[in-house]
């Protein structure tokens, strides 16, 4: 593919991508954005613009600096903290950041997600963490994004929602659906009371981290 069709596939990518997100309740109204790794830049939604609206020619092109070209959209506020995930994680393609509902619940009353269930592990390790609150579209708050992604690939931000990472948008939007779904199961936990809670250890996460590196279609590096 020419570097302008992959450019204009991850365009369309990220529409279909953030559509996705807010069709599906993931976040409300103008809320979230969703970016993509190109070249030392990055591709990013607009910031404040109705979802079903977008189309590729509204995604944004930052250089690795943040500069866009002239006639672009505006970015999303947040673009620091996506340039931020880019420079921390060189494995990492794309983010999603949502205002998903039971994220947000759980971001808003300063709780990270422990190991309450094993799917806890699709973010990489034995918990979801949580990162402090910093006013949104700020440098801290991209600091703190950083720190809270360098060993997951999602993290609850405080009094504010979540971000998930991924290879790609829908990779990451995959992964954003997966943390709001542990979330909401957490809080119904909760509800049950802190004795119905019963964290699985760090050595049974470490060996379901391990296990999903293989799981499902992926290919296997040894046969057991
Ligand atoms: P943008 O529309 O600027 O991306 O802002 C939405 C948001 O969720 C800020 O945290
Ligand atoms: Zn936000």
């Amino acid at each position: 593919m020419t570097a302008d069709g992959h450019e204009q596939a991850l365009r369309a990518a990220i529409v279909e991508t953030a559509q996705a997100m807010s069709r599906e309740g993931l976040s409300p109204g103008r809320s979230g954005n969703v970016s993509a790794r190109l070249g030392h830049g990055m591709l990013i939604t607009p910031s404040g613009m109705a979802y079903d609206a977008l189309t590729p020619a509204d995604i944004v092109l930052l250089d690795a600096r943040g500069r866009r070209q002239r006639g672009a959209r505006k970015p999303s506020s947040e673009w620091h903290f996506h340039r931020a995930i880019y420079e921390a994680r060189p494995d990492c393609g794309a983010a999603v950041h949502t205002h998903s509902l039971n994220a947000t619940i759980l971001a808003c009353a300063h709780r990270p997600i422990p190991a309450f269930h094993y799917m806890v592990a699709v973010a990489g390790g034995s918990d979801i963490p949580l990162v402090p609150y910093a006013t949104f579209g700020t440098r801290t708050l991209a600091r703190h994004v950083a720190d809270g992604l360098a060993r997951r690939k999602a993290c609850l931000m405080a009094n504010h929602g979540q971000i998930a990472i991924g290879a790609t948008p829908a990779e990451a939007l995959e992964l954003a659906r997966e943390v709001e779904s542990l979330a909401a199961q957490y809080l119904g936990l909760l509800q049950l009371g802190e004795e119905a809670v019963h964290l699985l250890s760090e050595a049974e996460m470490a060996r379901v981290v391990k296990k999903f590196a293989s799981y499902g279609q992926k290919a296997q590096t040894r046969a057991h």
